[in-house]
């Protein structure tokens, strides 16, 4: 997987580097075709209670396989937000999700599906009624989705952003703070959103079994969001000490490589069938 590819030192295209370059616009058509043709795909990271071990939920994240030079999840965003494609591919997302969300259900997951926003999706005015329509047609439960939008994503536009933010919510769709403690937004902006659930950065939670600021920042962190109201989750989980530690300090959830990194959906029911195996068997 890309994962992999990232590690074994595999150069990506960045295509920032070279704003108006040939190249950069073959990918954008490259892009567009992509989505046209249903050749991205979405990709599943199962997220874990600390209270009861279970599996709660899993995190969408766009793929763009089968190509010779793989392109990261955050530079297909980025590209797609600078190009106007942002709008179709979102809702090619949301589509998809309430697909895949269907069919764990038919193989008996009731899993909350969390879907990454982004900023320019909540300048969209008609956003929230493709949301509410989307979610119409399909059979569903409230809180069954989830949207994640980072802190500095919001503070491009804070008013619009709290505005559709609001009016997705009165549509029963929490709101997740992703990458939390990375950015520059303000507490007092934080606490108006209409959110349920914070996201503590990996780069917070990385060295969390060696850094022992780190764990202060953490702490910290997780005591103010549960006062506030949010269910929190640690990103990033890698190693079992660093779980065992976030249940010590009372995280409520954490998803990472420990768990599993995100998986396609045969592999994740596969995934799933065997953890689950294992919980029965703790619990057992
Ligand atoms: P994010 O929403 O914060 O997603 C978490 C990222 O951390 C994912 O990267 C995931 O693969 C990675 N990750 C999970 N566990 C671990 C771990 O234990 N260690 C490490 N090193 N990494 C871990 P990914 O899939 O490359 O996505 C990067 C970002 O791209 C996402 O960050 C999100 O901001 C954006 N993104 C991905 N898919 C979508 C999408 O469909 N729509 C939008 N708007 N953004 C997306
Ligand atoms: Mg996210
Ligand atoms: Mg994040
Ligand atoms: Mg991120």
């Amino acid at each position: 997987g890309s994962e992999s590819a990232r590690e074994r030192g595999i150069a990506y295209y960045k295509p920032t580097r070279d704003s108006y370059s040939a190249d950069r616009l073959t990918l954008v058509s490259e892009l567009r075709e992509a989505l046209n043709n249903d050749d991205l795909a979405l990709f599943m990271q199962p997220k874990q209670s600390l209270k009861t071990d279970r599996i709660v939920g899993v995190e969408v994240l766009i793929r763009w396989p089968g190509r010779a030079t793989p392109i990261r999840p955050d530079e297909i965003i980025q590209l797609a937000e600078q190009t106007g494609l942002i709008k179709p591919l979102t809702r090619w997302v949301l589509e998809q999700s309430l697909a895949l969300r269907s069919r764990l259900l038919e193989h008996g997951w009731p899993l909350n599906i969390s879907i990454n926003i982004s900023p320019n999706n909540l300048r969209e005015p008609d956003f929230p009624i493709f949301v509410q329509r989307l979610m119409n047609s399909h059979y569903s439960h409230r809180g069954s989705i989830i949207f994640e939008v980072t802190e500095t994503s919001m503070m491009q536009d804070p008013e619009n952003s709290l505005k559709t933010l609001n009016s997705l919510n009165t549509t029963g769709i929490p709101v997740s703070i992703d990458d939390f403690g990375s950015g520059y937004s303000s507490l007092s902006y934080i606490k108006q959103l209409p959110a349920s659930e914070v996201k503590i950065d990996r780069s917070l939670v990385t060295d969390l079994a060696t850094e022992a600021e780190d764990r202060v920042i953490v702490q910290t962190t997780i005591d103010m969001c549960q006062s506030l109201g949010y269910h929190v989750v640690a990103e990033g989980v890698e190693d079992q000490a660093t779980a065992d530690l976030l249940r010590d300090m009372g995280c409520d959830m954490i998803q990472g490589y420990l768990l599993t990194p995100p998986l396609p959906f045969d592999e994740l029911l596969e995934w799933l069938a065997n953890s689950d195996q294992q919980a029965q068997r703790k619990l057992g």
